[in-house]
């Protein structure tokens, strides 16, 4: 189906062009129409799916049927994550490119003081988190009386998050007879209950088969947790990867990854919880515009981020949760793009792997990589190390000067071999030996914290 098939404003449908789209994706052929004729409906549909133009075409649609002030504030879309809001907000801002509809993203970590003087311009599109939503009602005088559309998007994570009781007190703030839409990646018993409580004799809609998922190969390459950051660097020179999204678990792993692959002079940037709002923004855009080769996350940025084609996620470590595998993978094969996801594999991240496989329902290939096979004798600079490590353990600390790392008497020096733009020509298993010399080894001792 496609979008001149639909019963869109002129200035809706300019837009979809603009934005390169013409065929309607699952979702939107289902959510859409439905809709648009006025009902309630909870849809389930799998992360880069198109969920988020289902709904914003409908919304658009109808503020434009209505007879209405600008600048009045009609319609809500709640958001788990401050990523996802500023997201969904720069979306609808795009579909609305041609009309005089306004939209804001509110969310926590940022100066409430512009947010709250924008409010109080006028907007007719709100994308908000719920504390920042609380607020704003509490501290700053915000109504949401002339409310009449309510979008939950990420419902599953709302409700992970404690998000429920915000959910339903909001509902209990807009004008009387408001249509709600819930959007959830899982259906969960939780979600259905949520969804039979909150919505209205609605429509259900399920997108989530196989066929209108997203294409993602998943393979599995088994390895010593102590190597997983000088095979991802290896990888990335042989294969010359330009765009890959790497997750662990904390925000320490990512700290240290990041300080690894710099040693490696690949250009690369953190993102998790414990940096700005404004950081983890720049962090973003620099890697979707191409300036950084490596982006290294932690879930934070495993739900909602939309990487124009981004063609590789790693899994460095896997997580705790089973569910967020899915979350992380669905950054790539996005809009009908196909994606890899590649998961680094050491013995004691089997019984999380076997969780994994069990929600896909599915086992997925393993791939060992020539030089990192299990149970290879490590290459020669581990067991220095360890030798080290093991000699070392009864002389006094360190001094606090003294970083991670600087035991090796690398700090500074360059190892260029990684980041080569060519893909060399494989090496020996001598030329491996001699290169893991040059190395300082990785470990995955201590990657344990928050994220
Ligand atoms: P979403 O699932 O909403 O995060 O959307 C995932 C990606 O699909 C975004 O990059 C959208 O720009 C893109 N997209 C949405 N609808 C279409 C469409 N009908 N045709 C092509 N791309 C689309």
């Amino acid at each position: 189906m496609n979008f001149d098939a639909l019963p869109l404003d002129p200035l809706l449908a300019q837009a979809a062009k603009a934005c390169g789209y013409e065929t309607l994706t699952q979702v939107q052929a289902k959510v859409i129409p439905t809709a648009l004729a006025g009902r309630d409906l909870m849809a389930c549909a799998q992360t880069g799916t198109g969920k988020t133009a289902a709904f914003s075409f409908v919304l658009l649609q109808r503020l434009l049927n209505q007879p209405r002030a600008i600048g009045q504030l009609s319609a809500l879309i709640l958001t788990p994550t401050r990523e996802l809001a500023i997201q969904v907000a720069d979306s609808i801002s795009r579909y609305s490119q041609f009309t005089e509809l306004t939209t804001l993203a509110v969310y926590g970590g940022a100066n409430i003081n512009p947010q709250r003087k924008a409010l109080a311009r006028g907007v007719d599109i709100l994308v908000a988190t719920p504390g920042r939503l609380f607020d704003l009602l509490g501290q700053h005088d915000l109504s949401l009386e002339t409310v009449d559309q309510l979008i939950v998007d990420e419902a599953d994570r709302m409700l992970d998050m404690g998000f429920v009781r915000d959910i339903e007190r909001t509902k209990r703030l807009l004008c009387v007879s408001h249509s709600t839409m819930l959007f959830s990646a899982t259906f969960t018993p939780e979600v259905k209950a949520l969804a039979t409580k909150m919505l209205d004799n609605p429509e259900w809609i399920n997108v989530t088969s196989a066929s209108s998922g997203p294409q993602i190969e998943q393979k599995i390459y088994p390895l010593d947790a102590r190597r997983k950051a000088e095979l991802l660097a290896e990888l990335i020179g042989r294969n010359n990867w330009q765009q890959v999204l790497v997750f662990v678990n904390t925000k320490e792993s990512a700290e240290r990854l990041h300080r690894e692959l710099k040693l490696d002079g690949i250009k690369n940037a953190v993102f998790h919880g414990d940096k700005t709002q404004g950081a983890r923004n720049r962090a973003l855009e620099q890697f979707k515009a191409g300036e950084l080769r490596v982006l290294v996350a932690t879930d934070v940025a495993a739900r909602g981020l939309d990487i124009t084609a981004l063609p590789l996620v790693i899994n460095l470590e896997l997580p705790d949760e089973p569910q967020d595998y899915v979350h992380r993978i669905g950054r790539t094969g996005r809009a009908g793009l196909s994606g890899v996801s590649i998961s680094f594999v050491a013995k004691q991240d089997e019984t999380a792997l076997g969780a994994i496989e069990a929600l896909i329902g599915k086992t997925l290939p393993r791939e060992v990589q020539p030089g990192y096979e299990m149970g290879a004798p490590l290459p020669a600079r581990y067991r220095e190390l360890d030798t080290r490590v093991t000699s070392k353990a009864a002389q006094p600390k360190r001094g606090k000067g003294q970083k991670f790392g600087s035991q090796d008497g690398r700090r500074g020096q360059s190892r260029a071999k990684a980041p080569q733009r060519k893909a060399p020509q494989r090496k020996t298993s001598s030329d491996k030996a001699s290169n893991d010399k040059a190395r300082r080894p990785s470990s995955d001792k201590g990657f344990r914290g928050k994220r």
